[in-house]
């Protein structure tokens, strides 16, 4: 079969396990699963690539429950974004096909200091977080802070901050694995009001799990969605480290985006800080594996993934990638409001002074996440046509091969094709103490990639000959 037959009809299976969804390329490392397993065996751990995945014995992994098949966000028999939103949105005023059911959408930046310093982009997630502490609506938000490599859960994790000082500590993207089993247990562990923040299948998993049990439901009041492209394993930046010179077994913090206000917003710079406090610092585009839209180290669920702008979350947030805010090296977010009193904790902001957001329409927002959206409505289509073996995802998307321009189809398979070998080609110079045998391969890939989707080099130069049509990008 090639990869341009139509894929087969498959029966729907009537429950999944949590090996099902791993064995299929679906797992995306949430820890739902094992948050909810009785199962003490059971246990969220680093695969060889370097992304979280459950482990346990053959009683958890191998089981295929209801409740399980009901709350996994990539199982093919949970509810989806739509009835999700549908549910907790009855009333949202607005909608739209690629951002979901909403009451408002801005952007803009806080004003009040020092949030958009400190933030990654506007630094909006950590000011809602912070209102929603300084107002008393939650006592706690779990979101994901720094960590000492040393503790062996990797540079970041998820923890629960309870007052502003821990929270503001927490701010700026980590592109890095992480799981909520831990702070799901402590949610359950310790009565009170909580806020969680999280990638959009993240935010789906929580407000599954709240359907499943009522201790979460009554707990868990908010949920604050980040925008999200795609989800990087923990080998980036140890190929960051490769390629910047710094001592892998030195490294004690991982900064994805300094920021710079001299400089425009999209142009990402890296930072390393190693023990002796001495600092490794490389603009993203330097690196082999530093052009986010190519795809090297993305999780495979990510290949299956059709929610760009955490349609289930109360309010979502992005960085706002058209100009003239791409430029502005300050930061500046987009924002998706869904409910309403979250909504009126935004508005009082604005009339005070302490948030300058300006209303905008969801053309906007989509334009903010063009580059997304392309990957994740025609592209997922695509990849959804392809043969698959094992559990076949369940999409909003409908599988499709026909209408899309040859040169697009070029640049889904290439992205499909060097997110899988990005991480085979780590684990092999990892494994041989040979980082040049991964730098030396991901130069290339992004030589043929470039040429294909920006007629970039010889490759370009061949594919304009060629005249293969459609847009690059
Ligand atoms: C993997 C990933 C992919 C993303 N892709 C896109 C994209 O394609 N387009 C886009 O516009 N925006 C994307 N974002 C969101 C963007 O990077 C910013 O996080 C967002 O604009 C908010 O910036 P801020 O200044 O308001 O947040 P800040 O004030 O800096 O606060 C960020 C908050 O998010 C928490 N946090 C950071 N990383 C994670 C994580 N991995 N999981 C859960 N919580 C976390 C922090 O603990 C902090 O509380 C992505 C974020 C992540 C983590
Ligand atoms: S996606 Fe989450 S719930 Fe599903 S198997 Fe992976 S860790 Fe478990
Ligand atoms: S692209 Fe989708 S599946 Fe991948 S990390 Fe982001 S929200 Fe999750």
């Amino acid at each position: 079969m090639s990869l341009l037959d139509p894929a087969p009809k498959r029966a729907e299976p009537k429950l999944v396990s949590p090996d099902a969804i791993v064995r299929a390329g679906l797992c995306i490392g949430c820890g739902s699963c094992v948050a909810q397993a009785n199962n003490g065996a059971a246990a969220m751990d680093w695969d060889a690539y370097g992304q979280k995945k459950p482990i346990g014995p053959a009683s958890f992994m191998g089981e295929a429950t209801e409740a399980f098949s009901r709350t996994c966000p990539f199982s093919p028999l949970a509810r989806n974004e739509d009835q999700l939103a549908l549910e907790r949105f009855a009333e949202a005023p607005l909608s739209d096909p690629r951002i979901g059911r909403y009451e408002a959408a801005y952007v803009g930046a806080v004003a009040e200091p020092d949030f958009r310093a400190e933030g990654s982009s506007g630094g909006m997630v950590s000011w809602v977080a912070a209102e929603l502490l300084r107002q008393g609506l939650v006592e706690g938000v779990a979101h994901v802070a720094p960590e000492l490599p040393e503790t062996g859960n990797g540079f970041f994790r998820y923890r629960i901050s309870r007052d502003l000082d821990e929270l503001r500590g927490g701010a700026k993207s980590r592109y890095y694995p992480v799981d909520m089993a831990g702070v799901i247990a402590q949610i359950r562990a310790v009565p009170g009001r909580y806020a969680v923040v999280g990638i959009p299948c993240f935010i789906k998993a929580v407000n599954l799990l709240r359907e499943e049990d009522p201790v979460l439901k009554e707990r868990i009041v908010f949920v604050l969605g980040l925008f999200c492209g795609h989800m990087k394993s923990a080998r980036m930046i140890e190929s960051f480290a490769w390629q910047m010179g710094a001592e892998w077994s030195e490294v004690q913090k991982v900064e994805y985006r300094l920021k710079n206000p001299d400089r425009p917003a999209n142009w990402y710079t890296a930072q390393l800080t190693q023990r002796d406090g001495s600092a490794r610092t490389q603009d993203w585009w330097h690196l082999v594996d530093g052009d986010w839209g190519s795809g090297f180290f993305m999780n495979s669920a990510c290949n299956y993934c059709d929610d760009v702008v955490a349609e289930t979350a109360d309010i979502a947030f992005g960085d706002a990638w058209v100009e003239p805010y791409s430029s502005d090296g300050r930061g500046t977010n987009v924002v998706i409001v869904r409910s309403p009193l979250v909504h009126g904790l935004v508005k009082n902001a604005i009339g005070e002074g302490r948030l300058d957001l300006q209303p905008v329409d969801h053309e906007f927002v989509v334009q903010t996440q063009a580059a997304g959206f392309r990957q994740r409505r025609e592209g997922l289509a695509y990849r959804l046509s392809w043969p698959k073996p094992g559990l076949r995802p369940k999409k909003r998307v409908a599988p499709n091969q026909h209408g899309i321009a040859p040169r697009r189809k070029l640049i889904y398979m290439m992205r499909f094709g060097i997110s899988a070998w990005s991480h085979r080609m780590a684990w092999l110079a990892k494994q041989t103490g040979q980082p040049r045998l991964y730098v030396g391969w991901s130069r290339a890939a992004l030589a043929v990639y470039h040429g294909v989707a920006y007629g970039r080099g010889r490759i370009g130069k061949l594919v304009d000959k060629l005249k293969i049509k459609g847009e690059g990008g």
